[in-house]
């Protein structure tokens, strides 16, 4: 029983291998010409395996810390912008937003650290000097006024003054004439006193507008010191603005990570819708399988810089390597 058990599944082993080896033949022969001709089919096979080419990816928003003041409408807004322009250079719906959760999906948080909270402190600076800049341009006119506003006045009245003056003196010389002469006729006499009293007035005059100098002197003085406080507090916010830990420094503002077929994207500093964007279009670009692109036009950058960043031919060139099937997609 045990030999004849033994035999017959000896004949049936070597009737698998047989059938086995056949089948390997034909496939080894057979199958690479096929799939050449074919290559949706093989691409269809290889998705099973690899899930990069497979469209549309779907993604979750998993959290949005409260910091950001973002709100779900506005990100949803500016998620369907973002991803849109991958949807349309591609020429399929590449992704699409999921309320059912899933372990295939992209899970999209967005996580307040320090990077979002010096952004929203920058801010601040950024607008007191604004405001203070702006404060400083009015105070200025203002100063430049009261000063253009002193010369006239001082001009004025040394005209007036030098004009006194030598009215004075002219009336010092006429009486001591006079004098000389043993008294002058009634009618001189009266004209010597009328402009005696004509000059005690223009004293009065002189003096008022003295006053008004002195007092536009002092306001002139006010406004400089008002000019230098202000410009010292302006320099004083530009260096606290220009030290902080952002400026002039590189850091992550997304990260797209794949672990064990779990993929995320976290949001950590944007500043402005339209840097929100970029990031968003750049982290779902690595989603895709992309890599960055080393032309800075491109929204696959290394850096969200302040040039216009889109999504470029050589960064679909780049998809369609990953992913041949899409050149047939785009075709259509
Ligand atoms: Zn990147």
């Amino acid at each position: 029983m045990k030999i004849r058990k033994l035999l017959k599944s000896n004949h049936g082993g070597v009737l698998t291998t047989l059938i086995l080896a056949g089948l390997i033949f034909i496939a080894l022969t057979y199958l690479p010409a096929y799939f050449n001709n074919h290559p949706e089919i093989k691409n269809y096979i290889i998705s099973w395996f690899d899930q990069t080419c497979v469209y549309p990816k779907t993604y979750e928003l998993v959290s949005i810390d409260p910091r950001f003041n973002l709100s779900t409408s506005t990100l949803r807004k500016n998620l369907n912008i973002a991803l849109t322009a991958w949807n349309k250079k591609v020429g399929t719906e590449v992704f699409s937003l999921t309320d059912t959760p899933s372990t295939k999906s992209i899970k999209l948080s967005f996580v307040f650290d320090e990077r979002q909270s010096s952004t929203l402190t920058m801010k601040t600076i950024k607008n007191s000097i604004d405001s203070g800049k702006e404060d400083y341009t009015s105070l200025k006119t203002k100063y430049e006024l009261a000063v253009a506003n002193h010369r006239q006045l001082l001009s004025d009245y040394n005209q007036i003054f030098a004009d006194y003056e030598a009215r004075g003196k002219k009336l010092e010389a006429d009486i001591s004439y006079w004098n000389r002469q043993g008294g002058a006729p009634k009618d001189v006499y009266n004209n010597l006193n009328l402009e005696k009293t004509s000059l005690n007035e223009l004293t009065q005059t002189l003096s008022e507008k003295a006053r008004v100098i002195n007092a536009l002197v002092v306001e002139i003085n006010d406004l400089a010191s008002a000019l230098n406080s202000l410009s010292k507090n302006l320099n004083l916010e530009v260096n606290n603005y220009n030290s902080s830990d952002l400026v002039g420094k590189e850091f992550e503002e997304g990260l797209y990570t794949l672990n064990g077929g779990k993929q995320d994207i976290k949001i950590f500093q944007y500043d402005g819708v339209i840097k929100l964007q970029n990031i968003l279009v750049h982290e779902f670009g690595h989603a895709l399988g992309l890599d960055h692109n080393i032309s800075e036009q491109s929204v696959m950058y290394r850096l969200n810089t302040s040039k216009t960043q889109t999504i470029l031919v050589s960064d679909i060139e780049n998809l369609k390597k990953l992913c041949p099937v899409l050149d047939k997609v785009m075709a259509q």
